[in-house]
């Protein structure tokens, strides 16, 4: 059983994709070719959102936001402990500060509280906060009215780290919309992902997207040898936008598929394990369907017997990598991110997983019922 079956899905679009990367081959604009521009069109008109900047991965998406937003050493970005590393090393690598706020227990998004402590802690440690960077954790959009309000009064930009939640939505409203910015990525496990490295930039600000397309190639003018600011080689290859295109042939039935699986786990699991909350108005990309449980080292070890794959995302909260080490916190703690890391698991939710799934319910029902 495969934790996220690409090949399946590469079965059902590969003549597509044949043919788009045949397209480039004739063309051969290979950097920021006809797909680049084609794919930018696609995802903002179904994002709703007025501008998409692609670029080379989802973490140099977040550098290119905060270097466009000019923030920098001295300033602070409050974002959530539990989370890919990436979050806070693209706050790090532009030489701002990472200051972590706790999640919720039931959603595993920024907690609305401990993100406003946390964003007054860090201007009372002599940092000047400059945004908030909420997560969409496993693909589920993060509370963006609430935490508006929440930045809004601190005078901080609302960013979103998306790369987990294209495809998700808040009230019909696709992920994309939400903050100033939203940030994905497209590497090949993300609900959206291409054969490689990719990510974007959403945003309905036009001056920004004109920002991050002249920091996205060497900080370009009128053209890249004419270089206004500091700028950098960011932008996705055409081959990965042609990919992507294919894949968002069967995007909206392949969320479909996710959700039904995502309907068939709640249904059957048993109840000694908290299946993922999706509250109401919000609509999940299922990047990964990741359970809670006391026992998660045990369920990990009888799946790992029975040929079943999972994933333990984050055994560390990023305050407890030694890359982070002392880092600013909220004064109160990150205790539901701590508990979270000894807790939660990620089992397989892919939209190609038909009949295995009974399998992986079994094991997990085995698992739990020997003591
Ligand atoms: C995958 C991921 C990233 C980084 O994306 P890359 O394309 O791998 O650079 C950033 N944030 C989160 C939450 C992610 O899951």
């Amino acid at each position: 059983m495969q934790f996220v079956d690409l090949q399946a899905q590469q079965r059902r679009i590969r003549a597509d994709v044949e043919r788009r990367l045949l397209g480039v081959l004739d063309h051969g604009q290979y950097a920021l070719g006809p797909e680049v521009a084609e794919l930018e069109t696609v995802l903002a008109a179904r994002c709703q959102v007025a501008e998409v900047v692609t670029c080379s991965s989802g973490t140099e998406a977040l550098a290119l936001v905060f270097r466009a937003l000019s923030i920098g050493p001295g300033d602070a970005v409050v974002l959530p402990a539990y989370t890919f590393v990436a979050s806070a090393g693209a706050v790090a690598l532009v030489g701002a500060t990472p200051v972590f706020a706790d999640v919720d227990p039931v959603t595993f998004n920024l907690d609305v509280v401990s993100a406003a402590r946390t964003l007054e802690a860090a201007r009372a440690a002599g940092l000047r906060p400059r945004a908030l960077l909420a997560v969409d954790l496993f693909g589920l959009p993060a509370d963006a009215p609430a935490l508006r309000s929440v930045a809004e009064d601190a005078g901080v930009e609302l960013l979103i780290d998306g790369a987990q939640s294209v495809g998700g939505a808040i009230d019909g409203r696709p992920v994309g919309g939400f903050g100033r910015a939203t940030t994905t990525s497209f590497f090949p496990a993300k609900p959206l992902g291409c054969y490689g490295d990719g990510g974007a930039i959403f945003t309905d600000d036009s001056d920004l997207a004109d920002v991050l397309r002249s920091i996205r190639v060497h900080g370009q003018g009128v053209d890249k040898y004419d270089n206004i600011r500091l700028g950098t080689n960011g932008r996705l290859d055409t081959v990965q936008a042609a990919v992507l295109l294919a894949k968002l042939e069967v995007f909206d039935d392949e969320l479909a598929e996710r959700q039904r699986v995502a309907d068939r786990y709640a249904a059957a699991l048993p109840a000694a394990v908290t299946p993922p909350t999706v509250p109401a108005g919000r609509r999940s990309a299922w990047c990964s369907y990741t359970i809670r449980t006391p026992r998660r080292d045990a369920v990990v070890d009888h799946l790992a017997q029975s040929g079943i794959p999972t994933i333990v995302y984050y055994r560390r909260a990023l305050h407890q990598q030694p890359v982070f080490r002392g880092a600013l916190t909220d004064p109160e703690g990150l205790p539901v991110s701590e508990q979270l890391t000894t807790e939660a698991v990620s089992i397989p939710n892919h939209p190609y997983l038909g009949e295995e799934q009974g399998r992986v319910v079994a094991a997990i029902e085995q698992a739990l019922s020997t003591p």
